[in-house]
């Protein structure tokens, strides 16, 4: 048997869940000597991206990939956070095949699970496994979910109908309009899951979330306040992806695109993983972004039926998305602009000297790598918890501007010029990247040998080799 303590991993489906879930794996490597092994459920083939991503996985990480779900039963507008929960809870066969003949082959110490995989908690016990949740969005977020139970209870009606905002212990109050998107539909088998999952968050032996306590100091004091039935809270973030894996020589043409740009100068232009937009509304980008007459760098996806999410699951376009751009566009733009497809190595575009400015979704690990990079953000958020990450950025912590939209969302060409310009140019940009060069100096030191996020890994780290030992 392998005497090396190891943890197993399970991420629930998503870019987004997996990126952070691996930094965790390789801190937990390089800083405390564990084995890795990460448990991926699925529902289909594994996209483009996902390969690339699993392919360069350093040799110290092992990963399983579980047999696809069925979904023929599911109606095609079903929510994504109903379909994120079901992969994991329809892999829990699978799952605990793979944990037997882990448990029989390493030294387990711990069952990790992601924010909604809560049902693998059951698996977990049958191994005396104990179960711990990784966080990956933002401790306001958790401190939104440890709180829904209460709340459920509290208020009848929907969240967006209350007529004040609802004061989640240690966040700044916030409109129920704003919450995430499975909090705004209560009949929603989306909420019901979100519910579900909240109310098994306190079965965890201990949540780990990527955050630090300088950026969430109220959410983090609250969720770390001892009370019987609460499970500990380890902020050890910002964890973020340090590169896309590309091999020496293989330097991606937008990065040496981005060589050729003066410093801070591009604007740099990404919706996550499953971020898309209407055909209007992209059409419309593309001209704020020329009259804008800034240099910018632009992952494009092809444009949504209506839903925000629409490349969640399979991150690439279905078609060209070039094709949908305004005619004469590209060549309008030429040296000025950059377009890639679906997908770039937005880490170490973030992380390049000639990148001045984001305009992102506001995913949290988005968020992170700029805030790590000390880039200022236009906060442009669509779906998941993005709008209350957008509400925070921008009136909390003041690191972002946001768009004015009218009242069907819709953002203009010139709304979107002159926003640019501002970021990039004017008086409202410095004064965001010298907030955000203060974050960044902030996210160095709780990272360092001694920082408050380095000392809660550490913890986390002990418990697990504590239990190995016994
Ligand atoms: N990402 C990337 N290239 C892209 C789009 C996204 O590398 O073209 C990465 C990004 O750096 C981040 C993750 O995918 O680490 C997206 O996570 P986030 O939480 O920002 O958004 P989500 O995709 O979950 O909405």
């Amino acid at each position: 048997m392998d005497q090396t303590p190891r943890v197993a991993l399970l991420p629930s489906p998503g870019m987004g869940h997996l990126i952070p879930l691996v930094e965790f794996a390789k801190r937990l490597i390089l800083q405390h000597d564990f084995s890795v092994t990460i448990i991926l459920p699925t529902d289909g083939p594994l996209s483009k991206a996902q390969t690339t991503f699993l392919a360069a996985l350093p040799a110290a990480i092992d990963y399983i990939l579980l047999p696809p779900v069925n979904f023929d039963d599911l109606a095609d507008d079903v929510r994504i956070e109903t379909r994120i929960s079901l992969t994991v809870t329809r892999s829990l066969p699978s799952l605990r095949d793979a944990l037997k003949s882990l448990v029989d082959t390493a030294k387990l110490a711990a069952l990790v699970v992601d924010l909604f995989g809560t049902d693998a908690f059951d698996v977990a016990n049958e191994f005396k496994l104990p179960p711990y949740i990784f966080f990956p969005s933002t401790a306001t977020a958790l401190a939104f979910f440890s709180y829904l139970p209460k709340l459920h209870e509290m208020v009848a009606c929907e969240f967006r109908d209350l007529p004040g905002p609802i004061r989640v212990p240690g966040c700044v109050p916030i409109h129920g309009r704003d919450l995430l998107d499975p909090a705004q539909d209560r009949k929603n088998d989306a909420y019901k899951w979100l519910l579900h999952h909240a109310r098994r968050y306190s079965l965890a032996e201990g949540i780990v979330v990527n955050s630090f306590k300088d950026l969430e100091p109220g959410p983090l004091k609250a969720l770390q306040e001892q009370e019987p039935g609460k499970p500990p809270v380890y902020p050890v973030g910002p964890l973020i992806q340090m590169g896309s894996g590309e091999k020496r020589g293989e330097e991606p043409e937008c990065l040496k695109w981005l060589d050729d740009q003066p410093s801070g100068s591009v604007l740099y232009i990404s919706f996550g993983s499953g971020g898309t937009l209407s055909h209007n509304q992209l059409v419309e980008l593309a001209f704020g972004l020329e009259m804008s007459e800034q240099r910018f760098l632009w992952v494009v996806r092809s444009p949504n039926d209506g839903v925000a999410n629409a490349t969640y699951f399979t991150v690439n376009s279905q078609n060209d998305p070039l094709a949908f751009m305004p005619e004469g566009f590209l060549d309008r733009i030429k040296g000025r602009g950059f377009l890639v497809p679906s997908w770039a190595p937005q880490a170490k575009i973030l992380g390049h000297s000639s990148t001045g400015g984001f305009l992102t979704h506001c995913g949290w690990n988005s968020t992170l790598e700029s805030v790590v990079e000390g880039i200022p953000l236009i906060a442009w958020p669509l779906y998941a918890e993005q709008k209350m990450n957008a509400v925070m950025l921008a009136e909390d912590l003041k690191v972002a501007s946001r768009p004015k939209a009218d009242e069907n969302g819709f953002v203009g060409r010139v709304e979107i010029a002159n926003m640019v310009k501002r970021l990039m140019e004017g008086e409202e940009g410095k004064g965001l990247r010298s907030r955000m060069k203060e974050l960044k100096d902030a996210a160095a030191k709780v990272l360092s040998q001694d920082g408050s996020s380095t000392e809660a890994l550490a913890q986390v780290a002990g418990k697990w080799q504590a239990k190995i030992c016994t």
